[in-house]
């Protein structure tokens, strides 16, 4: 049966997809969203709100704790219920997915559930259970994202190994995990088991957590990590071996393509590992069909994909008018306290580096908050004075990283006292910029070195 033909049909409805049709229906486009599972996403569904809500659930529970700096007296009347915070969580997540499905009515989106696969260029099948029907379109946008990489092991058929999205549906903690694989994905769930009374081993390849980010940074992860009882291994290659050790082994060691569309119909091309590849105006080699977010590889966060699909509807819409810009991309990791950084593109290539950091137990805010663990650190380029990246830890890490990127987006003019709220944690971002002169006003003179 034939379901029709429309202007732009988008195949998944996560971050990238949804802001996708949004855009596309506001430029006056008749749209069609084709969806296999759920309205969200990995990102509402399975990975940033989720995670995030536990985060911010393990956040309240250690701020009952807190209270009791300020003079409060607390107390958790019972043990928190692990079930009780699930269940909340998911109704937030159904809310929020009911908020997105009617957004998607009010602009006239065609909701078509179904598995989408390429027919030819034009025409896609959408399995649906026993059904399958025929949809047509002039432009195709491909949003399908990823899904979790497996262990190749015997035992991974084992039902005590999960992965990401299993972990985050569990009722129940676990008495102990291990989890193998300490990039973001493997720290934020570290830090919400452990958090939660789970006894976490965590084991990673590499010869330290989050290989990629600053050292400063991972060391700092680590040690906080360390202080809430989770047991790291660095340089392991032999984490298998531990498995009857643990009651779940999370399995969190990277991200494949969802790419089971039928593209070598069409001949659609792929790198190596199976992500779609495209141009600077999100084209596929086969002109009418774009691809945006987690299935190109490119970023796996859901921002880019939310820009990749504000930049693909345009595209489309109005010819290939803007391009893609990775230039500044802030990272945020969910840890306690949080963390985030924002560099320039080509970072690297500037030699003349210099560095400003500031403690935040010299923030007012932070002493007010009693949030003292962590710092700001700001990279300058030495001659020009242009601020090359920034890293935080501490609290609301997540929100000043957005000031830093307007920053670097600015440049040095947009540094100055003025601009910035006192007291604020943003203002340490200041500080931080004005200590790798040596110029910093609330520091001691000559004490850096001491932080
Ligand atoms: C645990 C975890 C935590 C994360 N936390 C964050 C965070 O805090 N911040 C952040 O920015 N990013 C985070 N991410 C990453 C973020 O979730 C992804 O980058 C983002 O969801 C990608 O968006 P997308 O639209 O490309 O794909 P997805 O969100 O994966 O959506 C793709 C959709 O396509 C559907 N689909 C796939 N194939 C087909 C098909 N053939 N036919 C029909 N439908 C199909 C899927 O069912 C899915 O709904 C996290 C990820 C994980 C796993």
């Amino acid at each position: 049966m034939s379901l029709g033909h429309y202007d732009i049909i988008v195949i998944g409805a996560g971050p990238g997809g949804f802001t996708a049709a949004v855009k596309m229906a506001q430029l006056g486009a008749k749209i069609a969203i084709v969806e296999k599972y759920l309205i969200g996403g990995t990102c509402l569904n399975t990975g940033c709100i989720p995670t995030k809500f536990l985060w911010n659930s393990l956040k309240i529970k250690k701020n009952i704790k807190k209270a009791n700096y300020y003079g409060f007296k607390t107390f958790l009347e019972e043990p928190v219920k692990f079930q009780d915070i699930i269940l909340k969580k998911n109704k937030s997540i159904y809310n929020l997915r009911q908020g997105m499905i009617k957004i998607l009515d009010s602009y006239s989106i065609d909701i078509i559930y179904g598995h989408a696969k390429f027919k030819d260029k034009n025409n896609l099948l959408i399995y649906n259970k026993n059904n399958i029907y025929e949809i047509s379109a002039d432009n195709i946008v491909i949003a399908t994202g990823s899904e979790p990489l497996k262990i190749i092991d015997n035992n991974s058929n084992d039902p005590k190994f999960i992965n990401s999205t299993e972990a985050l549906s569990l009722i129940k903690i676990p008495k102990n995990m291990l989890i193998i694989g300490a990039g973001v994905i493997g720290i934020e769930l570290a830090t919400i088991f452990s958090g939660f009374g789970c006894q976490v081993t965590l084991t990673e390849t590499e010869n330290r957590i989050l290989a990629k980010e600053d050292l400063e940074i991972s060391d700092e992860i680590s040690k906080n990590l360390l202080r809430s009882g989770v047991n790291i291994i660095t340089s392991c290659n032999n984490a298998l071996n531990k498995i009857n050790e643990f009651e779940k082994i999370l399995v969190t060691i990277g991200r494949k393509p969802l790419s089971d569309l039928s593209l070598t119909n069409i001949g659609l091309k792929t790198n190596k590992k199976g992500f779609i590849e495209t141009d600077e105006f999100c084209c596929t080699n086969i002109k009418n069909i774009y691809a945006i977010g987690d299935i190109t590889g490119r970023n796996l966060l859901a921002y880019t994909a939310q820009n990749e699909g504000v930049i693909v509807a345009k595209n489309i819409i109005k010819g290939h008018c803007i391009s893609l810009d990775n230039s500044i991309i802030p990272q945020v990791i969910f840890s306690i306290p949080i963390s985030a950084s924002v560099k320039i593109s080509g970072f690297s290539q500037y030699k003349d580096v210099i560095f400003g950091k500031f403690p935040l137990t010299a923030s007012c805010r932070a002493a007010i908050e009693f949030e003292r663990t962590g710092f700001v650190k700001c990279a300058v380029d030495k001659s020009s004075k242009k601020p090359l990246g920034f890293w935080i830890i501490g609290s609301y890490a997540d929100e000043i990283i957005c000031t830093a990127s307007q920053i670097l987006k600015s440049g040095i003019k947009y540094i100055q006292r003025e601009t910035f709220f006192h007291p604020s944690f943003n203002e340490c971002l200041l500080n931080a910029y004005e200590e790798a002169f040596n110029e910093c006003t609330d520091l001691p003179k000559n004490k850096k070195k001491e932080f």
